[in-house]
C-alpha cells in the first residue's frame, strides 16, 4: 500500500471523550466527524497524550484557563509539547507532511483558537490560545519551527484555524 505520507497530531480527547471532565464529553469515544475528515484527506493521526490527566484525577470538573495557569499545569503541557516537536522532527526528516495540530475548541488547555476564560465569574468563550497551545508556541519558537495549529469545533464538525 502506497503510504499518504501526510500526518496530523491530534489532542488525546478528539479521539477518546472519555478523557474530559465530567459533563464536556459531547462524544461516546472518538469524535467520528475529526476521524471521518482526517481519513477523507488521507492523513495519518498521532494521538498525544491529555496534560490534565498528569496531574488530575479522570473524575475531575470542568474548569477556566485560570484554574490551569500555574506551574503545575504547564509542566505537564510541556511534556506533551516535547512529543509534539519530537514527532513533528521524525517525520519532516523522513520526507512525511505534517499538516498541523488539531486543538479542542474551547478547553481551557487544549483550545488553540478558542478557550474559556472567566469574566464576572462566569465562564465565557473568548478568542485566545489554551494553556498547552501558549506553551507549544513558546517552544515553537525557541525552536525556530513553524507547525499549523487549529482547533476541531465539534459543534459544528470542522476545524478553525489559527490566524
Ligand atoms: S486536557 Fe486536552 S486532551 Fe485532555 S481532556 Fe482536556 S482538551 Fe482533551
Amino acid at each position: 500500500m502506497r503510504r499518504s505520507k501526510k500526518i496530523i497530531l491530534s489532542c488525546h480527547c478528539l479521539l477518546n471523550q472519555n478523557a474530559r471532565a465530567q459533563t464536556v464529553a459531547k462524544r461516546p469515544g472518538v469524535v467520528p466527524e475529526f476521524v471521518a475528515w482526517c481519513v477523507r484527506r488521507g492523513y495519518g493521526i498521532v494521538p498525544l497524550g491529555c496534560p490534565q490527566l498528569l496531574f488530575e484525577p479522570l473524575k475531575r470538573k470542568p474548569a477556566t484557563k485560570e484554574t490551569y495557569s500555574n506551574e503545575q499545569a504547564r509542566a505537564a503541557c510541556r511534556k506533551i509539547v516535547h512529543e509534539v516537536l519530537h514527532q513533528t522532527r521524525l517525520y519532516r526528516k523522513a520526507g512525511y507532511e505534517v499538516v498541523g495540530i488539531m486543538g479542542v475548541e474551547g478547553s481551557p488547555t487544549c483550545g488553540a483558537v478558542r478557550t474559556h476564560v472567566l469574566k464576572n465569574g462566569t465562564s465565557v468563550s473568548v478568542r485566545e490560545r489554551g494553556i498547552f497551545f501558549e506553551e507549544l508556541d513558546k517552544a515553537l519558537k525557541r525552536a525556530s519551527m513553524k507547525l499549523p495549529i487549529m482547533d476541531w469545533d465539534i459543534q459544528v464538525k470542522k476545524p478553525i484555524f489559527s490566524n
